[in-house]
């Protein structure tokens, strides 16, 4: 990635003033519209209304919902981990220039998070999908989490269908002259979301439940096993290479061998390293496992393709997934 600034928390603060008070150089070609623009032309104008959101899974949402009416940015692109993310230049003009921001929240988008909520409080509409829309008691809290729920919720399908409408009520406030035509969308989505999560448990019961066992190298996939009855295993901080150690990589050894597991997973936005290591483990205990695959975790895949979007990647993981463990 060219082009990345490491803000610090000054920074950012600075920029989230600028940016709420419309004043950051640099937004040239855009200044015909200032703030609440979108909301004002729905009588002659077909201008859109301009959405930025952080991660992929978000922004696809804005498109099905929007449809016709949005035109979106995603911050966040394949490959990204937004945990650990950082602006851009760019960036900066984006949400500058946007008449809304969807992000989901939860403090996936780490410091990011903090910053659009300073965003949202100085004016501008701001919507973290996954907090509006999730109830508390759904949200998982693990130790490895710290404190704070787990923010992956879009492993759980129908969990994700529930940031749907709070991103459709926040573009229905902004242009109240399409609001049926983006509730109407929000509807059909669901519909097709509730489809896949029936889709997604029938697909995964079909891997004989002893062999049934998730293993990969970051916590992401808490609420996919507890809504598909998959036993999901990880290693601990695959950030850093010191944060995992010998005995977390016998301990998933151990449960490979006895439970005949036949294939581990790497993400798109992980390092292999630690996962290879299980294999030599498994190896030198007789026992073969392979590497199933790739699995999108935190960002989908190339825009433009299947995998682009979030039904796309979840049925890509689904076929991965099935394919490599059944
Ligand atoms: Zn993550």
């Amino acid at each position: 990635m060219k082009n990345q600034m490491d803000f610090r928390p000054g920074d950012w603060l600075r920029a989230a003033v600028l940016i709420g008070l419309g004043l950051t150089a640099g937004c040239g070609g855009s200044s015909d519209s200032g703030a609440g623009g979108a909301g004002g032309n729905g009588g002659a104008g077909e201008k859109k209304i301009r959405v930025t959101a952080t991660v992929g899974m978000v922004a696809y949402t804005a498109e099905r919902v929007g449809g016709s009416h949005v035109e979106v940015s995603a911050l966040m692109g394949p490959g990204v981990d937004p945990h650990l993310y950082k602006a851009s230049e760019g960036d900066i003009r984006k949400l500058s220039d946007a008449d809304i921001i969807f992000y989901s929240g939860l403090n996936l988008e780490g410091k990011m998070g903090e910053v659009l909520k300073k965003i949202g409080a100085a004016g501008k509409p701001v919507v973290a999908v996954s907090e509006q829309g999730v109830d508390p008691s759904l949200l998982r809290s693990p130790p490895e989490f710290q404190g704070h729920h787990d923010p992956h919720i879009w492993f759980d399908v129908s969990l994700w269908a529930k940031t749907i409408l709070p991103a459709a009520e926040a573009l229905a406030k902004l242009a109240p002259q399409w609001a049926d035509e983006f509730r109407a969308n929000a509807a059909a989505y669901e519909k097709e979301l509730a489809a896949l999560h029936e889709d997604c448990k029938t697909q995964l019961a079909t891997i004989p439940k002893a062999q049934r066992v998730l293993i990969t190298a970051h916590d992401a996939f808490g609420y996919f096993g507890r809504a598909y009855d998959v036993q999901v295993e990880g290693l601990q901080g695959v950030s850093t290479s010191s944060e995992y150690g010998l005995r977390d990589i016998q301990r998933l050894v151990e449960l490979i061998v006895q439970r005949k597991v036949k294939a581990v997973f790497v993400e798109s936005s992980v390092p292999r390293r630690s996962i290879e290591a299980v294999v030599e483990g498994c190896k030198a205990r007789g026992h073969q496992v392979v590497i199933g695959g790739s699995l999108f975790s935190d960002a989908m895949g190339e825009p433009g393709t299947p995998d682009g979007t979030y039904p796309g990647m979840v049925r890509k993981n689904l076929q991965i997934i099935v394919g490599a463990l059944k």
